[in-house]
């Protein structure tokens, strides 16, 4: 299966896509995970993401498309993939398209997690993240056992530096004025399955498998937030 999980800040795209990714053995590419490795290896890609992404801003769309672009020939995507907050403009959308195409393939699905505003910003203002192993929690929802550790590796959670209350007001405005034309773009393809996301984890699964016509999935690793 080929998928594409879209939906605003806070909706649960990498949480639902960790899930899928497990039950269909299909890789997870998340965009975000891709940059926020290039931040923390120092290269000149990712300090150059870094101001962009702090900001809360969209990173250029030549950036990423040379980056999905490569992760898509690695062999692992050959038997297809779920990709994470990616395309997130009608520019990236259109070069998804050709390079797929060039390849004979397409999407079969673009889940779009909906989930009202308040709740977005409730679950990123308390999202905690492991920078070691890139676990995430929500300190109200499924925290830690630990206060504020890691219950893998006992590292200390961090706050992404763009869950700060502005910036993550920030990028709600820019995903409404640069992302809602994407879905329009694959709208026409009858591809896209709208789920509402405000349920607990389960249920929003349970919704996923119904809308993907895939039966009770077997495998249910640990549930992560975020
Ligand atoms: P995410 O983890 O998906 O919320 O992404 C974190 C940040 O990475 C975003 O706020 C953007 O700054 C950047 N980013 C991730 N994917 C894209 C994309 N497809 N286009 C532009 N910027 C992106």
């Amino acid at each position: 299966m080929r998928l594409l999980m879209a939906g605003s800040p806070g909706s649960g795209k990498g949480t639902h896509s960790r899930r899928l990714s497990n039950c269909l053995g299909i890789p997870h590419i998340s965009t975000g995970d891709l940059l926020r490795e290039q931040v923390a290896l120092g290269t000149p890609l990712g300090l150059n993401a870094k101001a962009f992404m702090d900001r809360g801003d969209y990173v250029p769309d030549e950036v990423m498309v040379g980056m999905i672009k490569d992760r898509l020939a690695d062999p692992d995507a050959d038997r297809g993939f779920i990709i994470d907050g990616f395309p997130r403009t009608v520019t990236q959308a259109d070069a998804l398209d050709k390079m797929l195409a060039d390849l004979g393939q397409s999407i079969d699905a673009v889940i779009v997690l909906e989930v009202p505003v308040e709740e977005m910003v409730r679950r990123l203002s308390g999202r905690r993240t492991c920078p070691t192993c890139q676990r995430s929690y929500h300190m109200d929802d499924d925290p830690p056992a630990d206060d504020e550790r890691c219950n893998d590796d006992n590292t200390p959670l961090e706050r992404r530096s763009d869950d700060e209350p502005e910036t993550v007001r920030h990028r709600l405005k820019v995903y409404s004025e640069r992302t809602a034309g994407v879905i329009e773009h694959y709208d026409t393809d009858s591809v896209v399955k709208r789920i509402n996301g405000e349920a607990d984890i389960d249920e929003v699964h349970r919704r996923i498998d119904e809308a993907l016509g895939i039966s009770g999935s077997a495998v249910r690793p640990p549930v992560q937030s975020g």
